[in-house]
Order: structure tokens, then sequence, then C-alpha cells
């Protein structure tokens, strides 16, 4: 029988390999290049014909246990660390893709992916198509036969959208084209993605992963149910590689070309974050549920999204896809700017942080900052209005971040007095 989360977060794929010394913790293997025991061996390495390490833009020891964790923990075939989650949506976008093709996405994506997609890329010639993925259909209509991946977020923020995965994978799969989940809000841990038809899935594991905001960090996961013989750009990985076509033209191609590598030190603290990624994200997702049905019930709160109250339109797909929680993102509206503002300068124990999925609880007013450079009305196009406020729950005492939101309320009350005086 396989064992649990928990246990293989905490113990890895392989129980009782121990490191050097009985470590009980894979050693930090801070150094860049590794040496060989002999000319030929050295050669059988570049060539591919012997597993070893030359040099840590490419490969590492404790980038690759983290690794191994991750793709354990996932179920999926293989895994790739990267600098960033921003690097592995790079990476695999310029894996799959090529001047002329296209890659199907929404508008809800993460601010610097979109303009990944539309500024960066789009003038060496991949086409970026916009679908509202709560409509399979849509998504079905913009796919053709340019296209090289569709990419979505499992639950997006901070629309707080949550789109049918199965439906999505197979309306891409009848064309032939792989699915690209951005799994970050939900990690391995409350999305079995595998299951739900997803081909690759990019994380950023600077967020739940890390084990509470340590470093910056992505990982690229392949789930082993692509033919990636299908993908134009993969043609020749495949017929070299097979099934591990796409992790192996990364690795030999994509990944260690762009040098966007992760640090071995930022691999060891993501993986001492993997330990606690089952304890950590429970806790932050129990505390969105009882914050987002305590402000639902409040009268100065004119509405509340988060897919796991009953008030959603996400709500049943969202137990279904994620049936240990429903993530730690939420959104509320207070009326407009200045009570919004007014709220997030009452809290004392909220930080006014960017980032997400830190063991901190955090608040931010996305239409001043995040949506800055946008119109008001391109910020409302994107489900952006100047009254919504982003809270991301950490793991604190419930309690304590009641009496915080409190503070907020009663500031909110005071402005509104303020206005009608
Ligand atoms: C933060 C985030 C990213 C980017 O990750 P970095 O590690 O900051 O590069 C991508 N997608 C989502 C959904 C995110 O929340």
């Amino acid at each position: 029988m396989s064992r649990g989360f928990a246990t293989l977060a905490v113990h890895g794929p392989v129980p009782g390999r121990a490191g050097q010394e009985g470590t009980l913790r894979p050693p930090v293997y801070d150094n860049a290049a590794f040496a060989f025991a002999s000319a030929a061996d050295m050669q059988a390495a570049f060539e591919g014909r012997l597993a070893a390490h030359a040099y840590s833009r490419v490969s590492n020891p404790t980038v690759q246990a983290f690794e191994e964790r991750v793709a354990a923990l996932a179920g999926a075939r293989g895994a790739l660390a990267v600098a960033s989650g921003m690097a592995a949506i790079a990476n695999v976008v310029l894996a799959l893709g090529e001047s002329g093709a296209n890659v199907v996405t929404t508008r809800h994506v993460f601010g610097n992916t979109a303009s990944l997609f539309a500024q960066t890329l789009a003038p060496w010639g991949l086409e970026v198509r916009f679908a509202d993925f709560t409509a399979p259909e849509a998504v079905a209509a913009a796919i053709d036969g340019r296209t090289c991946a569709v990419f979505f977020e499992t639950i997006t923020n901070p629309q707080m959208e949550v789109a049918d995965a199965r439906a999505i994978a197979s309306a891409a799969h009848a064309r032939g084209v792989p699915v690209v989940a951005d799994g970050t809000a939900t990690t391995p841990y409350l999305f079995d993605a595998k299951t739900f038809g997803i081909d690759v899935e990019v994380i950023s594991s600077t967020k739940y992963m890390s084990g509470g905001a340590t470093s910056i960090g992505g990982v690229i996961l392949d789930y082993g149910s692509f033919d990636w013989s299908r993908s134009p750009r993969l043609a020749e990985s495949a017929r070299r590689f097979g099934p591990h076509a796409l992790l192996f033209a990364l690795r030999r191609e994509v990944y260690r070309n762009l040098g966007a590598c992760l640090a071995p030190h930022a691999a060891f603290l993501q993986t001492l974050g993997l330990e606690t990624l089952a304890l950590r994200v429970g806790a932050s997702c129990a505390n969105a549920r009882s914050l987002a049905n305590w402000l639902e019930g409040r009268p100065e709160v004119l509405r509340v999204n988060y897919p796991g109250l009953a008030s959603s339109a996400f709500h049943a797909l969202a137990r279904a896809q994620f049936p240990r929680g429903t993530g730690g993102i939420l959104t509320f509206d207070l009326g407009g700017k200045a009570e919004a503002f007014a709220f997030m300068d009452a809290l004392t124990l909220i930080r006014r942080a960017t980032n997400v999925h830190d063991n901190k609880t955090l608040i931010i007013h996305p239409a001043s900052t995040i949506f800055c450079d946008y119109g008001p009305e391109e910020r409302l196009a994107m489900g952006v209005s100047d009254a919504t406020l982003r809270l991301s729950t950490g793991i604190e005492d419930g309690p304590d971040l009641i009496a915080d939101l409190e503070r907020g309320l009663a500031a909110v009350a005071a402005v509104r007095l303020g206005g009608a005086a």
C-alpha cells in the first residue's frame, strides 16, 4: 500500500535513505561543480549515458532530493525545480511553444503570467488567446491546430474562480493539446492534478511549499499523461526520450539555457517546508473558511468571495476538486477605496503585504497595487474593483484574526459616519 501524504512529505520517497554520516536530512551541496574520476566518466555524463552531477545550473543533489520529494507527493512521473514560479511558467511555455503557435489561457491569471504572455513572449511570435475558462466550450472554441498548450490556474486570484479541470482537459485532449495548470493556490495536498487530467503542473513553491515565504522557488511536474510525440516542438525529443521528452528537453536545453536554477540552499529550505505542508495548508484553509463565514455575517461587508462558501458559484466544483480544503485566499468588498484603506490601516496583527500563502495572514488592496498599471475599465474586466480587499490566511489562532478584523470594521464604520456628516 502506498504511504500517505504526510508520511511521504516527512520521509521522502525512499524512507531510510540516509545522507552521509546518517544525516536525517539531505545535506546541502552548496557548490557549483562536481569532479569526475576519469575523462571517460566525464564524457559519459555529458552524453547522458552516466547519471552524474556536473554543474549545479543543470542539476544538483540537494535540488534533486527536493524534486524527488515533490514528484512523490504529487504522484508525478518527474519534477524539475526552478528558481521561481515565473521561471516554471516561462520554461514550460518556451519548451512547448514557438513562433506562430498560440497558448489558450484566460485574463484571470497571475499578473506577471499575463505580462509574460502578452508583453515578453508575444514579440517572439507566440500568440496569446484569452477565453472564459468557466465555460469549457469557449476554451474548446479557442483551440486550433497551432495551439501548443492550454493554461489556467486552479483557483484564480483575486477573482476566486474555479474551472472544471476535467472538462477543460477533455476539450484540450480532443484536439491533441496538453493541459498546463498553475497549482500554486492548491499544491498537491489539495489538488490531485493527475486524476483531473492535468498533464503538466507548474507551482510557485515560494508560496505554501517553501514553508512560509522562506525563499523564492518553482516546480514543474510532468504527470506522464501526454504523448509528447503530438507536440510539434517536442516530437524530436519524444523520439529519443519517449515519455520523458518534456523533462529531458527542459533539462538538456530550455532550463539549462535559461539558467533559472533553484539554489541548493533554497531547495533545502523548501524540502523542510514540504514536511509541514499538510499541517500548514490545512490550518490556512480552515482559517480562510471561518473568516469568510464571519465576514459574510457582518452587515458592513457587501460581499465575500471564497470558493468554500455556499454563496460562491464555484462551491460545488471546488469541494469536488479540492476535497481537503478550498484554499487560503478570500476577497471581500467594503463599499469603496476609502473604506478599504481605513480597514487596512486599522489592523494591528494582519500584515499589509503582497504575497500569499505565508504563515502570516496578509492583506492587500489589489486595485491600487497589483493592478495599478491598468485603468478602471480594464480592472473591472479583470474582476478587480476599488472596493475589494484580498486576505491570504496564515496559520494563526482564529480568534486573534477575528479580533483584528473587528478593528478594521470599526474603522470602516467611522469612515461611513464621517461621510454622512
Ligand atoms: C506567486 C505566483 C506565481 C509566481 O511565482 P514566483 O515564485 O513569485 O515567481 C505564479 N502563479 C501564481 C498563481 C502565483 O501566486
